[in-house]
Formats: structure tokens, C-alpha cells, sequence
């Protein structure tokens, strides 16, 4: 069976904290879900209402179409693979993945057969017999998910999975995260504060900050349409122009977002191509990122970012300390609404 997951005006106040406040949200069966958002934004508080760890000060949290206030933890459909693992030390592999069964009661052959299948879907099948300690960090984190996974649950719930691995690693895991979902079509939500990481693996995203959601969405539509400032710059880290630069471009002082790649860097002297929009201002750093360059340019007293192709590796587009024309086409500006 497949769930799907309802929050109903769910808030989860601490005291004077408000860690989760007034969210509604439906995430679909199969779907690979992010909540993504920075440090104390509520991602975790939202996780830990699913799987039942904690219960909604307010609202409601349906699972399956079914209300799960009065639910415990370990009659939901629901499993949950730890930043930390979590695996006991003194038991093998195969051991720590039958854990979960042999607190259940399930016979014993049939414990190790589910448990060498769990190995088998996240390619440890040979490594049953090893101790947590004689694995590397990846593997331990295959051996957490293999642990859920025995239960055959129909949503699985990731709290920062790949944090403690190094970069490569938890790229290669983000590819293998997004090859499993496929292959066992159930719910995966999946917490994490890096929005690289959200964007890559989801089909939906939601964005947090201070308990309240921002924005769900498509990770392309995030970044195409964002639709907050908080989402422009905390998503692909976008320009938003408000107030006074906003009146340059537009005439009028709503804030727009203007992505750092659709921005030009011109000699000051030179006239604005057709079409576009721009300001003149001074740059102040140039960032060597590989494929780009990030130009920092200080406009009243306000720092516009472009970034630059490096194709050509041509000479830098101007030198430091320079008077510059910032430009780009009207039509790349998002209005935000908030
Ligand atoms: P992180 O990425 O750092 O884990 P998060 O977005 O997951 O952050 P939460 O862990 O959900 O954020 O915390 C949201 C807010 O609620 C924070 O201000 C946190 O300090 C507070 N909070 C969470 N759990 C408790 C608790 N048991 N008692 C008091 N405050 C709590």
C-alpha cells in the first residue's frame, strides 16, 4: 500500500517556540518530497510529526487518508533513516537489519531472508557478517537504510541522511537515493538544510523558514519562480532588487529576483542592448568558480551579483575598482510577492 501525507493547519509550539506554525501541505504518494530550509527552521519537527515522535499542538496530520493524532510511532506506515545511523556496534550487519523484525516477532528464517533482501537492495549483500565498525561511512549509511527498508514501509522519512559523509560520497549516495526511490515507488521525505541536494533529488520541494513554508514546488519552478525573497536567495542565491533599485528597472518599488546568470558586466560607457534592463555600478570581487566567474558589483551601496561563463576563457570582462554596466533582459525578472 502507497500513502500519501496531509498536513492540516499543523502548528508544534515549544513553549514560546514556534517550531512548526500553521503548515498545510499534501505530499503525494510516490513522491520523492524535500523540506528543505536553514538550521531551526522546523524540517526535523515536521519529520518527527510524521513518523509520530512528536504530536501537533494544533491541526491535524493524515496519513493515507487516515488521522494519525491518536496513532503511536510503531503503527505507522512510516520508517525513518537517522543522520547517525544508529546501528549497535556489538551486532553484525545482517543482525542490526533484523533488529527491527525480531522486536516484531517475526520468525527467524524469515527475519534473515528479509534481512539479506534489504542488504541485497542497497548492495551490501555480501557484507552481512562485518561488524558497523569494518564498514566506511557509506556503507553504514546503506546498512540505516537497509534497516528501514526490511520493514517494507510505505513512506520513508530521511533526516539529513548524507551529512556526515564527505562530498563525492554523498553525491554518488544522492544518485543511488534517487535509483532506490524509483525502484521501490514509495514515499521518500527527505530533510536537508542544502538546497543543491533538495534540488537534484526531488520532484517537490518545500521551503522553510521560521516554521512556515515559503513555496512548494517543482525544484525548476523554485528557481525559475520563486516566489518570496527568502526563496530567491536561499535558493541558487538570486539577486532580489527592492526599493529604490527596483524603481531603475521596473518603475515601480516591488522587489524582483534576477538571476546571477542572466546579468551582463559591460563597460560603463557602452548602451544598453535592446531589450534589456541595467545599472551602473563598481566591481568589487571576482570569484573563479570552473564553469563561471562571479562578477560582485557594488550598486548604491548594494551588492549585484552576475555570473560569467568561462567557455571562452577569454580575459576577465573588466578589473576590479572599475566603473561597470550591469544589464540584462527585462523578461528575466521575477516579481516576488513577499
Ligand atoms: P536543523 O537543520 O538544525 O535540524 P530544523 O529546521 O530541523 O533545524 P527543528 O529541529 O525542527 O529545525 O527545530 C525548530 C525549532 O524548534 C528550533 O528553534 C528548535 O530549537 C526548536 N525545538 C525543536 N525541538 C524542541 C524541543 N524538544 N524543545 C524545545 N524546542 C525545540
Amino acid at each position: 500500500m502507497q500513502t500519501s501525507i496531509e498536513f492540516q493547519n499543523v502548528s508544534r509550539h515549544f513553549g514560546e517556540v514556534r517550531a512548526v506554525d500553521d503548515v498545510s501541505i499534501t505530499i503525494r504518494q510516490g513522491e520523492f518530497f524535500s523540506m528543505l530550509g536553514p538550521s531551526g527552521s522546523g524540517k526535523t519537527t515536521c519529520l518527527r510529526l510524521i513518523a509520530g515522535f512528536e504530536l501537533p499542538t494544533a491541526g491535524r496530520i493524515v496519513l493515507g487518508g487516515r488521522d494519525t493524532t491518536n496513532v503511536p510511532p510503531y503503527e505507522r506506515d512510516v520508517n525513518t533513516v537517522f543522520q547517525d545511523y544508529a546501528l549497535f556496534p556489538h551486532l553484525s550487519v545482517v543482525e542490526n537489519v533484523e533488529y527491527g523484525l525480531r522486536m516484531k516477532g517475526v520468525s527467524s528464517a524469515e527475519r534473515r531472508q528479509r534481512a539479506l533482501a534489504a542488504l541485497e537492495q542497497v548492495a551490501l549483500g555480501r557484507f552481512g557478517d562485518r561488524r558497523p565498525s569494518q564498514l566506511s561511512g557509506g556503507q553504514r549509511q546503506r546498512v540505516a537504510l537497509a534497516r528501514a527498508l526490511v520493514n517494507k514501509p510505505s513512506v520513508l522519512l530521511l533526516d539529513e541522511p548524507l551529512g556526515a559523509l564527505d562530498l563525492r560520497l554523498r553525491e554518488q549516495m544522492q544518485v543511488e537515493l534517487r535509483q532506490l526511490h524509483r525502484q521501490l515507488g514509495i514515499t521518500f521525505v527527505y530533510v536537508t538544510h542544502d538546497q543543491g541536494e533538495a534540488m537534484s533529488m526531488s520532484d517537490r520541494v518545500a521551503v522553510f523558514a521560521n516554521g512556515r513554508i515559503e513555496q512548494v514546488d517543482s525544484p525548476r519552478n523554485l528557481y525559475q519562480r520563486p516566489q518570496t525573497r527568502f526563496v530567491a536567495e536561499f535558493v541558487g542565491g538570486s539577486n532580489v532588487l527592492a526599493d529604490a533599485l527596483a524603481e531603475t528597472v521596473t518603475g515601480e518599488r516591488k522587489a524582483v529576483s534576477v538571476r546571477p546568470e542572466h546579468i551582463r558586466v559591460l563597460a560603463s560607457e557602452i548602451a544598453l542592448p535592446d531589450g534589456h534592463v541595467g545599472v551602473l555600478g563598481r566591481l568589487v570581487d571576482i570569484q573563479y568558480h570552473g564553469a563561471t566567474s562571479r562578477y560582485e558589483v557594488e550598486v548604491d551601496g548594494r551588492i549585484v551579483t552576475a555570473a560569467l561563463s568561462n567557455r571562452d576563457d577569454g580575459a576577465d570582462a573588466a578589473r576590479i575598482g572599475q566603473d561597470v554596466r550591469l544589464a540584462w533582459p527585462s523578461a528575466a525578472m521575477v516579481a516576488l510577492v513577499a
